[in-house]
C-alpha cells in the first residue's frame, strides 16, 4: 500500500542516532538543548522538546495555566489531541467553525464565541497552511487569552515572512513519522514569552524546580530540588533529540519536495472533474504537510474506497472532534460547526511525503482520472 505520509531516513540520520547510543548520554544529555536550539533557527522561537506533538499541547495548555472552569477555543477540524488535552486538565473545550478556504479557525467564529472565561485560544495550521494569526491575535488581545498554534502540520511555514514559532504565545510541534520531520515519537513546545517557556519545561520535568531563586524553602544542598507545581515526565531522549537534530539539515529539502509535489498534483489534477483542489493564500509560504482534496457530488467514500482498492493509502483528515463518543458523552451534539462538517464529508488527504516518486503520484493521478472518468 502506498501511504498518505511517510518518513524520509538516510544514513546521515541513521549515523546521528548511532553516535547519540555511543555516547555517555541516551536521555538528558548534550543532544537535548542541541535539538531545541535547531528547533528555535526553524521556528524561530526558543523550544522545549517533549515526547510528542499530544504532551506538547498537554504542555503548552498546561504552561498557559488553563484549568478547570477555563474556556478554551478551538477548531474541530484537527487531530482529537488539540482538544482532549484541554478538556483533560478540566477545560471547556468551545469548538468554533473554520473557513471553508483554508479549512483553518475561522477568526469570525472565534470572535462571536470568545470572552472573560476564554483562556486560550488554539489554532491549527492545517495541512502545513498557517491560520489568520494576526486576526486571531487582536481576539486573543481584547479578551486576554493566550493564543496557541498547533503547527504539527507547520514547522518550516512562514506568514507574511514570519516563521511558525513566532505567531502565537505558545506553538506546539509533533515529529511522528508521518509529519514534515520526524524523531519516532516526538514533539516541542515554542514560546517568545521566556515565562510560558519556563513554565512549559518545568511541566515536562515532573514539576521540579532547582532554581534557589524558584524556592519556597532554603537550599539544603546540592540534592535539593522542590516541585511547586505538578508536572509530567514528558522529557525526550537525546537518541531521538539526535535524529532530530539530524532531520532538521535536511527540512529545507523535505520543504522544497513536498512543494514541488504539491505544484504537481496542481497541474495534474486541474481538469479532473468533481475535485475542488487546496489552495494557498497571499503571504504564505507553506510547508505542505498534506494535500487535501474535496470529492465533489457525494463521491467521497466510494474514492476513498476505489483507491485503497487500488492499493493507494488515501486518509481522511480529520473527522469533526467533538463527533467523538467521548465528546458526544459531554453534551456535544453533530451539527455545531456547519463549515467544519461540510468539509469532512468531501476530505480526503492524497500520498504526500518527500520520497514520493513522480511515478507514484502519477498513479494516484490514474486511479483518480479512471474514478472519476475523465
Ligand atoms: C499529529 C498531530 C497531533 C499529535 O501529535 P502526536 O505526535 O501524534 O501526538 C496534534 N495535532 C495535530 C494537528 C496533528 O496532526
Amino acid at each position: 500500500m502506498l501511504p498518505y505520509g511517510r518518513q524520509s531516513i538516510d544514513n546521515s540520520d541513521v549515523e546521528a542516532v548511532v553516535a547519540a547510543l555511543h555516547s555517555d548520554w541516551l536521555t538528558t544529555g548534550p543532544r537535548v538543548a542541541q535539538f531545541e536550539a535547531d528547533i528555535e533557527a526553524v521556528a524561530g522561537a526558543p523550544a522545549v522538546t517533549v515526547t510528542n506533538g499530544s504532551t506538547a499541547l498537554h504542555t503548552a495548555y498546561a504552561a498557559a495555566g488553563v484549568k478547570a472552569g477555563d474556556e478554551v477555543v478551538t477548531t474541530p477540524m484537527t487531530f482529537v489531541a488539540t482538544a482532549s488535552t484541554a478538556t483533560m486538565l478540566g477545560a471547556t473545550v468551545v469548538f468554533a467553525d473554520i473557513e471553508d478556504e483554508t479549512a483553518n479557525l475561522d477568526p469570525a467564529a472565534v470572535e462571536a464565541v470568545a470572552g472573560p472565561r476564554t483562556k486560550a485560544i488554539a489554532a491549527v495550521d492545517y495541512a502545513g497552511h498557517p491560520a489568520e494569526y494576526d486576526a486571531l491575535r487582536k481576539i486573543s488581545e481584547r479578551v486576554g487569552a493566550v493564543l496557541l498554534g498547533d503547527a504539527a502540520h507547520a514547522i518550516g511555514s512562514t506568514y507574511h515572512g514570519r516563521p511558525v514559532g513566532t505567531l502565537a504565545d505558545l506553538t506546539t510541534f509533533s515529529f511522528f513519522p508521518t509529519k514534515n520531520l520526524t524523531t519516532a515519537e516526538g514533539g516541542a513546545v515554542a514560546s517568545m514569552r521566556p515565562e510560558l517557556l519556563e513554565r512549559a519545561r518545568t511541566f515536562r520535568g515532573v514539576g521540579m524546580v532547582r532554581d534557589p531563586g524558584r524556592m519556597r524553602h532554603q537550599d539544603e544542598g546540592g540534592w535539593f530540588y522542590e516541585v511547586p507545581e505538578f508536572g509530567q515526565n514528558y522529557r525526550l531522549p537525546d537518541l531521538l533529540c539526535a535524529l532530530g537534530s539530524s532531520q532538521l539539515l535536511r527540512l529545507p529539502e523535505f520543504k522544497a519536495r513536498r512543494q514541488a509535489l504539491t505544484a504537481r498534483y496542481d497541474e495534474l489534477l486541474a481538469d479532473v472533474p468533481g475535485l475542488r483542489l487546496p489552495i494557498q493564500r497571499e503571504g504564505v509560504d507553506p510547508m505542505r504537510h498534506l494535500y487535501p482534496i474535496r470529492v465533489l457530488d457525494g463521491r467521497r467514500r466510494e474514492v476513498y474506497d476505489r483507491l485503497r482498492a487500488a492499493g493507494i493509502g488515501v486518509q481522511v483528515n480529520y473527522i469533526p472532534v467533538y463527533w467523538h463518543p467521548a465528546y458526544e458523552d459531554l453534551g456535544y451534539r453533530r451539527g455545531m460547526c456547519p463549515v467544519a462538517e461540510a468539509f469532512y464529508a468531501e476530505e480526503l488527504s492524497l500520498p504526500l511525503f518527500a520520497d514520493l516518486s513522480h511515478a507514484d503520484q502519477d498513479r494516484v493521478v490514474e486511479e483518480l482520472r479512471k474514478i472519476l472518468g475523465s
